[in-house]
C-alpha cells in the first residue's frame, strides 16, 4: 500500500479539520452568543469532530459505534450544516430536515442485511451526504440574486463539490470495489475521497466566513450610499450611478428634478416631526413608483432627482407629470389630512443639453425654477427658449423665467446647488 494512501492518517487529518473548524466557529459563536448561525455551526462541526473519531477507531471501538453511531452523526452534522445555510440566508432552520438523514440510517442500521454489506451502507451514507451537500450549495446560490456577494461561486462550488464526490464514492462502491474489503483492507479511491473531504471542510468552513465578510462590507457599502431619514440613495451615491449611466447608455436619458412646494411652511405649521415625515412619505411613495434600471435619490433637503434611462424629454414630463398627482393625494396620510403636500419638477433629457450629467442637472433645474415661478405644483421641460431672465425674484423667491430666442448651445450659466 502507498504511504501516502494511508487511511488512518488520513483520517487523524480528518478529524483535525473538523476540530478546527469547530474551534474556530466556536470562538465566533462565544463572541456573539445571541447568533443561531454561528450556534448550528459549532455544533455541526463539533458532531463532524466526534463522528470522525469515532469512524476512526473502527478497530477498537464496536462495530455500531464505528458504522452506526459515527455514520449517523456524520450525516446530522452536513444536515445542520444545510440548515445553518438556510440560516445564513434569513430564514428559519428546520432541524427535522437536518436530522432526517441520520433518522433513516438509524433505522436502516437495525437491519441485519444493512449491517451485513458494506456496498449498501456506503451507498445510503453517500447518497445522504451527498444529497445534503449537494443542497447546501444550492442554497448559497440561490441567494445570488437576492445578495449578490462575490464569493457565492466559490462556496456553491465548494459544498456541490463535496456532494459530487459523495456521489462518487457510490459510484465507484457501486463498479469498482466495496470501500472496506477486510480490516484494515480499504480501496484506495476510498482514502482519496476521504482526503479530498477533509480538505473541503476546510474550504467550506472558510468560504462561509468569507461570504459573512462580504455580507458586512455590502451592508456597510450599501448604507454608505443610502439617505438615513428616507432610505433612497443619497446624493453622492446617485451622482456617481448617474455619470456611469450616462456614461454607458446609448439613448437619451431624462433627468427629473423634484422640489417640494413651500416646505418650510410644512415645518413652520406642522412642526419638524411632521415635516420629516413628510419627507420619508414621499420618498417611499415615489421610489415605489421607479422601475428597477432608474435612479432615484435624495439630493438635498426637500430636493430629489430621478435619472431615467432611454427616455425623452417629453416622456420623462408624462412620468413626472403621474408622480405629481400622486403627490397630490399624498396629504391623506398625515395628520387627518391637514397637510397639504405638493411638488414642483423640472425635466430635461441628455440629448437636448450639452453632454454630461452637470448640463443635465443645469438644464432640469431651469425648467423647475419655470415651474416655481409659474405657481409651483406643476411640472416644467427644459426649453432653449427658456434662460434665467436676471435675479429678480418673483413672489415665491424664484428669478423669472422668460423667452429668450437666441440661446448658446452650452448653457451660460451654472446653478450651484447644495450637497
Ligand atoms: P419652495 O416652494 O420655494 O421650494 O419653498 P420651500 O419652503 O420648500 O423652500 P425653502 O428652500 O425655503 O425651504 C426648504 C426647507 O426644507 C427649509 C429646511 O428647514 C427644510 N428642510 C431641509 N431638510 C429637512 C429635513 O431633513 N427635515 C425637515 N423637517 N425639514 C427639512
Ligand atoms: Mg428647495
Ligand atoms: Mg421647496
Amino acid at each position: 500500500m502507498d504511504p501516502l494512501l494511508h487511511l488512518p492518517t488520513i483520517m487523524v487529518f480528518h478529524a483535525c479539520s473538523t476540530l478546527i473548524s469547530a474551534l474556530v466557529i466556536g470562538n465566533l459563536w462565544r463572541q456573539r452568543p445571541h447568533s443561531t448561525l454561528l450556534g448550528i455551526l459549532t455544533l455541526a462541526a463539533a458532531i463532524a469532530f466526534f463522528a470522525t473519531i469515532m469512524h476512526a477507531m473502527r478497530s477498537i471501538v464496536p462495530f455500531w459505534m464505528s458504522a452506526g453511531a459515527a455514520l449517523g452523526a456524520g450525516a446530522l452534522s452536513l444536515g445542520l450544516l444545510w440548515q445553518a445555510i438556510v440560516v445564513f440566508e434569513g430564514r428559519r432552520p428546520n432541524y427535522l430536515r437536518a436530522a432526517m438523514g441520520a433518522v433513516i440510517w438509524a433505522v436502516l442500521f437495525l437491519l441485519p442485511v444493512f449491517q451485513a454489506s458494506i456496498t449498501l451502507r456506503t451507498t445510503v451514507i453517500s447518497l445522504i451526504m451527498g444529497t445534503y451537500s449537494m443542497l447546501a450549495g444550492r442554497e448559497i446560490w440561490r441567494g445570488r440574486r437576492r445578495e449578490p456577494l462575490a464569493s457565492r461561486k466559490l462556496a456553491a462550488g465548494v459544498h456541490c463539490a463535496r456532494g459530487v464526490i459523495w456521489y462518487a464514492v457510490l459510484a465507484a462502491s457501486l463498479l469498482l470495489a466495496p470501500a472496506y474489503t477486510a480490516p484494515g483492507h480499504y480501496a484506495p479511491w476510498f482514502v482519496l475521497a476521504s482526503l479530498a473531504q477533509a480538505l473541503l471542510i476546510i474550504l467550506s468552513i472558510m468560504t462561509l466566513m468569507i461570504l459573512a465578510l462580504e455580507r458586512e462590507e455590502r451592508i456597510s457599502r450599501l448604507a454608505a450610499a443610502r439617505d438615513p431619514l428616507t432610505n433612497v440613495r443619497n446624493r453622492r451615491s446617485f451622482v456617481l450611478e448617474a455619470e456611469a449611466m450616462l456614461a454607458r447608455n446609448g439613448g437619451p436619458a431624462a433627468l427629473l428634478l423634484f422640489d417640494i412646494d413651500h416646505f418650510k411652511q410644512i415645518n413652520d405649521t406642522h412642526g419638524h416631526a411632521t415635516g420629516d415625515k413628510v419627507l420619508s412619505g414621499f420618498a417611499a411613495m415615489l421610489d415605489a413608483r421607479t422601475q428597477a434600471d432608474w435612479l432615484f435619490a435624495r439630493i438635498g433637503g426637500e430636493e430629489f432627482a430621478c435619472l431615467i434611462p432611454n427616455r425623452s424629454a417629453e416622456e420623462g414630463a408624462n412620468i413626472a407629470e403621474t408622480m405629481r398627482r400622486a403627490v397630490e393625494e399624498l396629504h391623506r396620510e398625515f395628520d387627518s389630512g391637514l397637510v397639504a403636500v405638493t411638488v414642483s419638477i423640472g425635466v430635461a433629457a441628455s440629448n437636448d443639453v450639452a453632454a454630461g450629467l452637470d448640463s443635465l442637472f443645469a438644464a432640469a433645474d431651469v425648467a423647475l425654477y419655470q415651474a416655481k415661478g409659474e405657481g409651483r405644483n406643476r411640472v416644467r421641460c427644459f426649453s432653449r427658449d427658456f434662460v434665467l431672465l436676471d435675479d429678480r425674484p418673483n413672489d415665491g423667491g424664484y428669478p423669472v423665467a422668460a423667452n429668450k430666442a437666441q440661446v448658446p448651445a452650452a448653457l451660460p450659466f451654472r446653478i450651484s446647488r447644495q450637497a
